[in-house]
């Protein structure tokens, strides 16, 4: 579907039902209303897999993240959102902040999703889950430097890397995460100071997104970028002779596998605060977390399943091999942005 359809299907709210032959009886008509951020046509077969399984249809709105947010803050009680899938922790924090979610009691949920990747749990269960997570990693320019330049975020503000580092903007909510991250691990003072470094190392002002700078750096504009890794992967696994000449160029870093891990991040799944249908939307959340959906839903974006005991079988991702990640609870990490957002604006990093 064209961007242009996307917001057409979405500024016409369609909520008209498929149609669904052989479904059981009881579930006739059963319809959950989904408004997600992700826009892969893998999920597509996703959503099949629950409607065979369960008899309720999905309807999907698609927008991006902050179109999701304020919409259903500008819907209120009379949103007809069920459930809702974002991108990055920091994003989920903002909507349980903004009291979009409902918190959600799953035996199966918690059993199934690591704690590390939950919302927090204040005595009702979580507000949102993970179900998928992706690393925020380094990419170098081989030609100019190796591994051991760029195997810390600590690295990024050494004098060594004076004019080589590449990023999209600060406040973007990979980095406002990635920033709150090393807030966590190094505290107020050192996080400051390494991101007046970091700007002080710049190869260019931050522009684009992640594969512009991956891009950067194989153009020689930039020595090293930062990226999270299904960038990085999509490049891997395209047949482009320009992706190619890319993926000749460049390298990747696990960054502080010696210390406290690589910053890992989710897109997750929330049940909306005026859900209509909120048994449907939990099931959906409970399917999502299953072997299966895990490894799909993960696939479709080349991202790593998060439920325990599930691993990738993506082409790419065991090409980059395993790594280490943080163990920091990510709702820490997202509840952390505003005061990053403070230290980005004192050392003027746009
Ligand atoms: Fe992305």
């Amino acid at each position: 579907m064209s961007t242009a359809t996307r917001r057409a299907v979405l500024g016409a709210l369609a909520f008209a039902a498929l149609a669904a032959p052989g479904l059981p009886a009881f579930a006739q008509g059963q319809v959950l209303n989904l408004y997600s951020a992700r826009h892969y046509q893998t999920d597509e077969a996703l959503y099949a897999n629950f409607t065979k399984a369960t008899g309720i249809r999905i309807n999907r709105v698609d927008a991006d993240d902050a179109g999701i947010l304020s919409r259903l803050k500008a819907e209120g009680a009379a949103s007809p959102a069920d459930v809702i899938l974002l991108v990055d922790a920091s994003r989920l924090w903002r909507g349980e902040q903004d009291g979009l979610f409902q918190p959600v009691k799953s035996a199966l949920l918690e059993q199934r999703i690591p704690a590390q990747f939950r919302g927090a749990d204040a005595g009702q269960g979580p507000q949102w889950f993970g179900m998928s997570t992706r690393a925020r990693v380094l990419v170098y320019d081989k030609l100019r430097l190796k591994a051991a330049d760029v195997d810390t975020y600590e690295k990024l503000a050494s004098p060594a890397l004076k004019g080589l580092v590449c990023t999209r903007s600060g406040s973007h909510p990979y980095n406002l995460s990635l920033w709150g991250s090393v807030l966590e691990h190094l505290g107020p003072q050192k996080t400051e100071e390494w991101l007046k470094g970091l700007v002080a190392n710049m190869a260019r002002p931050p522009k684009g997104g992640d594969t512009d700078q991956i891009r950067g750096v194989a153009a020689g504009e930039c020595g090293v970028a930062i990226t999270n890794t299904y960038y990085y992967a999509r490049l891997l696994r395209s047949t482009k002779p320009e992706d190619r000449e890319v993926v000749a160029r460049t390298a990747l870093v696990f960054p502080n596998q010696a210390s406290w891990g690589t910053h890992t991040n989710i897109a997750g799944a929330a049940v909306a605060q005026h859900a209509k249908n909120r048994d449907a939307a939990v099931k959906f959340l409970e399917y999502l977390a299953s072997d299966d959906a895990q490894r799909y839903f993960a696939d479709g974006n080349n991202e790593y399943p998060v439920a325990v005991g599930v691993s990738t079988e993506n082409p790419a991702l065991m090409q980059m091999g395993r790594f280490k990640s943080e163990t920091i609870p990510i709702a820490k990490v997202g509840a952390n942005q505003v005061a990053v957002q403070q230290m980005l604006d004192r050392v003027g990093f746009k």
